[in-house]
């Protein structure tokens, strides 16, 4: 499984882009990270959300404190019919 460790973080200037002219963000795929515990449970792995190869949403929570449901722990359910 890939996973968001070895991505480098989008620059301000790349999010800019990346942002639609309603404010919205879309991310492309969300990958998991190992490196830190969700700061809400300490469960691992934590959610990025990626676009173009980098990481626009440095998320800090994993997948249920990210979508509030028990599936989410699997980052095989993050990006729809996977
Ligand atoms: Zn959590």
């Amino acid at each position: 499984m890939q996973t968001a460790d070895k991505l480098k973080r989008m620059t301000e200037a790349e999010l800019d882009a990346a942002t639609g002219k309603d404010g919205a963000l879309v991310i492309e795929s969300y990958l998991p990270s190992y490196r830190r515990g969700c700061c809400n449970c300490n469960a691992r792995p934590v959610v990025k959300g990626i676009i173009n190869g980098k990481i626009a949403y440095d998320g800090d929570m994993c997948g249920p404190c990210t979508w509030g449901d028990a599936a989410s722990q699997f980052p095989s359910n993050w990006n729809g019919d996977a």
